[in-house]
């Protein structure tokens, strides 16, 4: 490297002099220090995280890993070959973007170049966290905690009938538990899905076995069970509480970075924050998205998978990277295959693709003639190509669109 004198070897050797630290070893912040390294980086990256596990994948969690049938789900990378110090079991407690330093409980850590990955952490419920018998479902731990209350079949209530509460209802199911699911709504997925959309799902409770009672409040957590708010109680063996998450940023409480109203870092469309040299990716942040004309938060793991590619890109300053992407995502709930793609906020017209009341159908949003949302139920063709459509900004015929039988890509105007 000594021998090359060009620019362009002069800003090798910069980058190379330069500390990136990652905090946060979700996927984020994993594929933050993949990406560094697949775009030629090769100075020191330190990733920083939490939990004492080596980095995992979460979607396993509340389907393979909690039925038992896969022992975890870490990542298959080995970080010594990639040359990436992994301090795991070490929580950054500060930001200091006038020191570059993360603060940390072992001591500060100081960087060129910081990139906040710190994913979301589950909502609780109040009054619930002496209760050995109630249970979130974010992380391995909690994980493993889960697996011997679905093997000795206890009658469970979850609290939320959002994506972590249907898909946690199908295992606990699988694994022969009776299951109660409680959602203040009057349906599932309110706050994910338009009620159209969202209202068939309803059924898929009552086919696998499980009880859903909608518009239904809990007003406290006992030992042995809930109460809602019209007194009833629900006995249960356990509770597993899925009513969301929020972006773990408590700890940059005092660094001035600016955050959104979901106490979410905001980034921009280069997933820069409000202080020089730290970026933001993943469930942590959100970012402005000119394809969709509004600010983003994804809490999916697509958006923790494409969007350190950008942040990687901009580190390394070779081209000025925008994130504006599709989000994506999928569910696996009670035998069925869920994807979405797109966004939906400002569609003008739904258009069906099959009987939502049957086994597969999709669901398309249009904009004008533009398709901007695809939801497709076990047609995984519907998504993929619903998807590259939604890229292209193509324009479609509604009546070809909704009709099943033809291939969504022949649909166009
Ligand atoms: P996280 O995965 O939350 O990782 C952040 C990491 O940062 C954590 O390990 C945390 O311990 C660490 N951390 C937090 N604070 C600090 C700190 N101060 N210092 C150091 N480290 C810190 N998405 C889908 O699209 N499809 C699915 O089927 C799906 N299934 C899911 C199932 C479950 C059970 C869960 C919980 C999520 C699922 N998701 C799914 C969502 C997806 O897993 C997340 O969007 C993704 O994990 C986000 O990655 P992340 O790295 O941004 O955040």
């Amino acid at each position: 490297m000594s021998e090359q004198t060009g620019p362009e070897s002069r800003s090798h050797q910069l980058q190379a002099e330069r500390r990136i630290v990652v905090v946060g070893a979700g996927m984020a912040g994993v594929q933050t220090a993949v990406a560094l390294r697949e775009q030629g980086f090769d100075g020191p990256v330190t990733l920083l995280g939490a939990e004492v596990h080596p980095p995992y994948d979460r979607p396993p969690l509340s389907k393979a890993v909690l039925l038992g049938k896969a022992e975890g789900s870490a990542f298959d990378i080995d970080f010594d070959a990639l040359g990436v110090e992994l301090r795991l079991g070490q929580e950054a407690t500060g930001l200091r973007p006038a020191d570059h330093e993360v603060d940390t409980p072992q001591g500060p850590v100081p960087y060129d170049v910081a990139v906040i990955a710190t994913g979301a952490e589950p909502v609780r419920l109040p009054g619930a966290e002496d209760m050995p018998a109630v249970h979130l479902l974010r992380t391995l731990d909690d994980a493993e905690r889960l697996r011997p209350v679905l093997a000795a079949q206890h009658d469970i209530v979850v609290v939320g009938a959002g994506w972590i509460g249907a898909e946690f209802a199908t295992a606990a199911r699988e694994a022969g538990c009776e299951v109660t699911v409680v959602e203040a709504a009057d349906q599932p997925l309110a706050g994910a899905l338009p009620r159209e959309v969202a209202a068939p799902m309803a059924d898929w409770y009552a086919e696998a076995g499980v009880r859903l009672r909608t518009r239904a409040r809990v007003a406290r957590l006992e030992p042995g069970g809930v109460v809602l708010d019209d007194d009833t109680r629900l006995p249960a063996g356990a509770v597993v509480v899925g009513v969301g998450a929020r972006p773990a940023t408590g700890w940059l409480a005092g660094s001035g970075i600016a955050l959104g109203t979901h106490r979410e870092v905001r980034a921009d469309d280069g997933l820069r924050t409000s202080a020089p040299d730290v970026f933001a990716v993943g469930d942590c942040a959100s970012f402005p998205s000119a394809r969709y004309g509004e600010r983003l938060l994804v809490h999916h793991w697509d958006n923790a998978l494409q969007g350190p590619r950008t942040v990687a890109a901009n580190i390394l300053g070779l081209t000025s990277a925008v994130y504006d992407p599709v989000p994506y995502f999928w569910s696996e709930q009670f035998g069925r295959f869920v994807q979405y793609a797109g966004h939906h906020t400002g569609a003008d017209s739904l258009v069906w693709r099959g009987d939502p009341a049957g086994a597969s159908w999709s669901a398309c949003w249009l904009r004008g003639t533009q398709l901007v949302a695809v939801l497709a139920v076990s047609r995984p063709r519907d998504l993929a190509q619903g998807r590259r459509l939604i890229e292209s900004a193509t324009p479609m015929d509604p009546a070809a669109l909704s009709d099943p039988t033809r291939p969504l890509k022949s649909a166009t105007a």
